[in-house]
């Protein structure tokens, strides 16, 4: 089995999959680990901020490779992202041909007010973070129900919102826990 967790940049995935690490005999794959490995590999980018930032075409070929390799493992949750905001507008994180070699049979998206989002964000030194409005927040929130929705069509998985409350992450957690 193989499920996904996703959640935008400063939602709390991190803290919350550190906690259902520690719970579950799944393991968890980070699909930006992959892709950055093999982008330094390459000489691409200096931190997993910069992939976002890489023109289009080298960042679907970069997605290409790393879901071959995650497409061969089995009982894990790929810690990934419905959609990255690049320049270009919204990548989507599992096109067709990610979501052929994943079958994923479950999705799970953290969720957020805009507001703590942009504060976490604020907060947050240790990433390169996108200055965007609570406004941009919310588009981005919006736009990733979409993409959940058109993945979860390609393989009948099933779509599990995950409310991560201010100062609870364990709560988002426990969430996650009782629908793996
Ligand atoms: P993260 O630390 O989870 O935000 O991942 C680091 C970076 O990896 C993201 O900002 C994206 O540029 C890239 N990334 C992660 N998952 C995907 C994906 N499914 N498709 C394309 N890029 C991805
Ligand atoms: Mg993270």
């Amino acid at each position: 089995m193989r499920v996904v967790i996703s959640g935008i940049p400063g939602v709390g995935k991190s803290t919350i999959l550190e906690m259902v690490s520690k719970k579950t005999q799944y393991e968890i794959i980070n699909f930006g680990s992959l892709m950055f490995d093999m982008a330094v590999d390459l000489d691409l980018v200096k931190s997993r901020d910069d992939i976002r930032r890489l023109d289009v075409d080298t960042q679907k070929n970069l997605q290409k490779k790393a879901s071959n390799k995650i497409g061969k493992m089995d009982n894990i949750i790929i810690d990934t992202h419905m959609s990255i905001k690049s320049p270009a507008g919204y990548l989507p994180g599992l096109p067709e041909w990610v979501l052929r070699e994943l079958m994923v049979s479950s999705y799970f998206l953290i969720e957020s007010t805009p507001e703590e989002i942009k504060r976490r964000r604020e907060n947050d030194s240790s990433r390169s973070r996108d200055s965007d409005t609570v406004q941009d927040i919310k588009e981005h929130q919006e736009v990733n129900r979409y993409y959940a929705a058109a993945y979860s069509v390609y393989s009948g998985a099933t779509i599990k919102y995950i409310y991560n409350p201010d100062n609870h992450p364990e709560i988002a957690a426990e969430s996650i826990l009782g629908g793996l």
